[in-house]
This record gives C-alpha cells, structure tokens and sequence, in this order.
C-alpha cells in the first residue's frame, strides 16, 4: 500500500481526459510501475468535485479482475508528482498499470481487430458489467478509451469518472445530466431521449447498448453508427436514434457477430438482451 505521493516517481504522461491526466509512475519502496490518475480543481464547482468523489467511492468498492484496480487515492496531496503544475486542488487515485494501452490506442495503430479478438474483448467487458452491476454499479461511459488492456491481453473496465450506484431509480435523470461530458457516441438510445423510450430505465441495459457500439467498431475500423466521415454530433445521433430502423452490420460480419451485436444494439432498452444472456450467446463462448 502506497502511504504518500511522495513515494512515487512520474515517468511518462498516459493521456489526458475530462479534466485529469494520467501518468506512468515508478514506486521506488516495491520496485513497480503503477498509473496515477490526477483530478485537478481549479474552480470548486461542485459537480466536478461531487463527480471525482463518487469516481474515488466507486474504485474503493471494486475488486474485480475486469475491472480496474486502484491501490490508494489522496486528496489535496499531489505536490511530488504535481509540483509543476501549480494551484487549485487534487484527487488522485493509484491504479494498476495497463501496458496494452487503451482499445482506443489498439485501433489506431491496429485499424481493426479479428473477430476472435472482439470476442475476448466482449467476453472481459460482460464479466466486468456482472461484476458491476451486480454491486447496483452503472458505468455509463463505455467507449475505446476506457477500457485498457494490460500485458497480458486481458481487458478491463476503467473511467468510473460518470458511474452510478444504483439508488432506487433515481440513477437515469443523474446519467442524463451528466450524458456529455466527453462524446455523447457510444451513449443508448433512452439516454438520448428517454421520453420516446418510455423512461430512461434504471442504466444497466446502456452500458450493454455502448459495448455494442465499441464491439462494431472494432469490426469496422471507425465509428459505426455514422457514415464513413460524418462526425457523431449531438444532432445526427438523435435522427439515426429515432429514425432509422436498426444498426446496419456489415456483410463481412460472421452470422454469430451480428446477431450478438444486434442483441446489443436493440434500441427498445426492455428488448436488448441482458449481461446474462450475453454471456451465454455463442459469439463469447
Ligand atoms: P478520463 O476521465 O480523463 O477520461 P481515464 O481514466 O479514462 O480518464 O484515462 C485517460 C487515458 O489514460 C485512458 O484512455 C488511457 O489511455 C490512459 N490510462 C488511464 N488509466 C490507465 C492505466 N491504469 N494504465 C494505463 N493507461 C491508463
Ligand atoms: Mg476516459
């Protein structure tokens, strides 16, 4: 267990994101490499701060091997690896460091995965979803970027920076607030617009629509919902949301990839299929 910052030497920024920035770190005591997750305030508005918190009450719960792990956080006590960027308050969190990368990396310089490879990534992401949304835990921002890959291949869940405990049905109209803080892409058709879906439900069946998207993406080797080139703006989402009649999965798909990624991608959120039946469809057994 890492007592102090201190203890912890910077050696590479990992990326940037909604107002932090991870970096490689070095933990001289154990010898070990870790990843170091910094939220910085500079205003004290309150939904930010009342966001990290949850993000660091979700990860102090979380103990699971598809989800990320995190040592220690700390507040207020980021100056040995923050000291150059002077101000305003912290949060830090110190997690197991992914050596993959993010999905998202792996598609850049990858383009496309095989279909055996999606099935991996699907088959880690639904055990991590059972393992959440078991603990009432809704994500709520699964795209690329937060799911990593460590050394060894296997994926896991991590940005619990939106997540949700589930309260007794309160935990939709919080999504919905927080629906764009980085894209709105990958987000299910009743966050959207959760008056034509007859309410928002309770989150869980959104996560399942976002692993859809990513597991097309995947395929495809862009964004999938859009035509090639169109950018996924608020407004274009919302008419392939209403108006088109379901997901179009390319030919090159196997009969077993479509049909899980349509199951996903059922946009009635009372239709898709559940964690459960996911992970017992053929495409990730
Ligand atoms: P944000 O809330 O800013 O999106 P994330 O937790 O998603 O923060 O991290 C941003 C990026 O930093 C990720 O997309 C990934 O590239 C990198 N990263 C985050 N955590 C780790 C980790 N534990 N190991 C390796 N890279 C990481
Ligand atoms: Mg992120």
């Amino acid at each position: 267990v890492i007592k102090n910052l201190f203890e912890l030497e910077k050696i590479a920024v990992l990326g940037h994101g909604n107002g932090g920035t991870v970096y490689k770190v070095f933990h001289k005591g154990t010898s070990s490499i870790y990843a170091l997750k910094v939220l910085r305030f500079n205003d004290d508005s309150d939904r930010v701060w009342q966001q990290a918190t949850r993000e660091a009450e979700i990860l102090k719960l979380v103990d699971s091997p598809f989800v990320i792990r995190c040592n220690s956080a700390f507040y207020n006590n980021g100056l040995a690896v923050g000291s150059d960027e002077p101000g305003g308050a912290d949060l830090s969190f110190v997690m197991e460091y992914m050596e993959g990368g993010s999905l998202q990396d792996l598609l850049v310089s990858r383009k496309t995965l095989l279909e055996k490879e999606i099935s991996e990534v699907a088959g880690c992401v639904l055990l991590g979803f059972r393992y959440l949304h078991d603990m009432q835990i809704v994500h709520g921002d699964i795209k690329p970027s937060n799911l990593l890959v460590n050394g060894e291949g296997k994926v896991k869940i991590a940005d619990f920076g939106v997540s949700h405990v589930v309260d007794g049905g309160g935990v939709a109209r919080h999504l919905l607030l927080e629906s764009c803080m980085g894209t709105c892409a990958y987000m299910s058709p009743e966050r959207f617009d959760p008056e034509r879906w007859g309410g928002g439900g309770d989150g869980f069946a959104g996560d399942v629509w976002s692993l859809g998207v990513v597991a097309l993406e995947c395929h495809m080797g862009r964004f999938p919902l859009t035509r090639a080139g169109q950018r996924p703006d608020w407004a274009t989402l919302m008419c392939i949301m209403c108006f088109r009649e379901r997901v179009e999965v390319p030919e090159t798909a196997s009969p077993e990839f479509r049909s899980f990624v349509e199951r996903c991608l059922e946009k009635d959120w009372r239709k898709r299929a559940t964690v459960d039946e996911l992970l017992e469809h053929p495409f990730v057994n």
